[in-house]
């Protein structure tokens, strides 16, 4: 194996740290305390998870943590009811709706009902449009994580070939935008792409985000490339449950210059993006200075 292996999860411990550490300085000089609502409907285990690990976390760096938990019959109107109180809820500072939601609601309709200033997400639409537009916004935590490992690897992205696989809104776009704000050269693969293999070979900076286990062999990444996985894909091998990638890491490791490892690699780092951007959402509701490095 040549590539160097770029830990998300010592770097995810180094942003929850730097969070703390500005989170108590709020707390010392402004009396202020950042708070995350997180909204869960019906009783998903896999969401159920995220969640507690969520409120765990945030409890952690040393801000309010206030968990809504609703019944999976729950109608829109009142799922709506507690987000618009939500909104107006100074001690809230972020506001994340955990998706899924049950079928009967619709997402869009309650992702955009969130205050833009409070969708820690980044999915509502006037964030997706800042965002496409170079302002400042709420930045998707996944792909922000994915950001901010690449920058530090490589400090700039500068003239750099980036080939997202995955258009998806929640991470293949926002890469996407994050890399072009970078003045990264950007290509957009899906499943419709033609001679994917060919166009991931011509990627200095290769995201996949596809969720195909291990789709993302060594013959399609250029030596020396930064690989960055986003995958997470349970499967089921030599009767034994594994956590793999969108890329397979045993090739990709022989060509790649860098690569991130699932697990350890983005995972981690988008609960401690969400937590930053709690933060920062914090501190602009007050008209203070924000964090560095810790958003786009
Ligand atoms: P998604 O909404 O299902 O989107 C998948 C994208 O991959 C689509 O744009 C699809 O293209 C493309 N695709 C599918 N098959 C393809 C193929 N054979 N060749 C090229 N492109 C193909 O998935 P997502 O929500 O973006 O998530 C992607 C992966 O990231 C999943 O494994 C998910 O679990 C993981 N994820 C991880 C985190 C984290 O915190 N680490 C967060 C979010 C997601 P079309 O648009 O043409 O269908």
């Amino acid at each position: 194996m040549s590539a160097t292996i770029i830990d998300g999860k010592a770097f995810a411990a180094r942003v929850r740290s730097q969070v703390a550490e500005h989170v108590q300085r709020l707390k010392d000089e402004h009396g202020l305390t950042p708070g995350l609502a997180v909204v869960l409907v019906g009783e998903d285990p896999a969401s159920e998870v995220y969640v507690r690990s969520k409120g765990k976390q945030t409890v952690e760096v040393g801000m309010h943590s206030y968990e809504h938990k609703l019944p999976a019959d729950t109608t829109e109107a009142d799922l709506l009811a507690l987000i618009h109180k939500l909104n107006a809820d100074p001690a809230v500072h972020g506001i994340l709706v955990q998706l899924p939601l049950p079928g009967h609601l619709n997402s869009d309709l309650v992702i955009n009902a969130i205050d833009p200033a409070k969708d820690v997400d980044g999915f509502h639409i006037s964030n997706v449009g800042l965002l496409g537009t170079g302002q400042k916004s709420m930045v998707p935590c996944t792909p922000l994580g994915c950001l901010m490992m690449l920058r530090d690897h490589h400090g700039s992205l500068s003239g750099l070939n980036a080939v997202v696989v995955g258009r998806s809104n929640i991470v293949g776009k926002p890469m996407a935008q994050l890399l072009l704000g970078d003045s990264c050269t950007v290509t957009i693969a899906h499943s419709r792409t033609r001679d994917l293999a060919g166009v991931c070979r011509g990627a200095d900076i290769l995201v996949a985000a596809v969720g195909r286990p291990e789709m993302i062999t060594g013959d399609m990444i250029k030596p020396g490339a930064t690989v960055i996985d986003v995958g997470i894909n349970r499967i089921e091998r030599d009767g034994k449950k594994r956590l793999v990638g969108d890329v397979d890491f045993a090739s990709a490791a022989q060509v790649a210059g860098a690569i991130t490892p699932v697990p350890g690699g983005v995972g981690p780092m988008t609960i401690a993006c969400l937590l930053a951007n709690t933060l920062t959402a914090a501190c602009r509701a007050n008209g203070l200075a924000e964090p560095q490095g810790l958003t786009a």
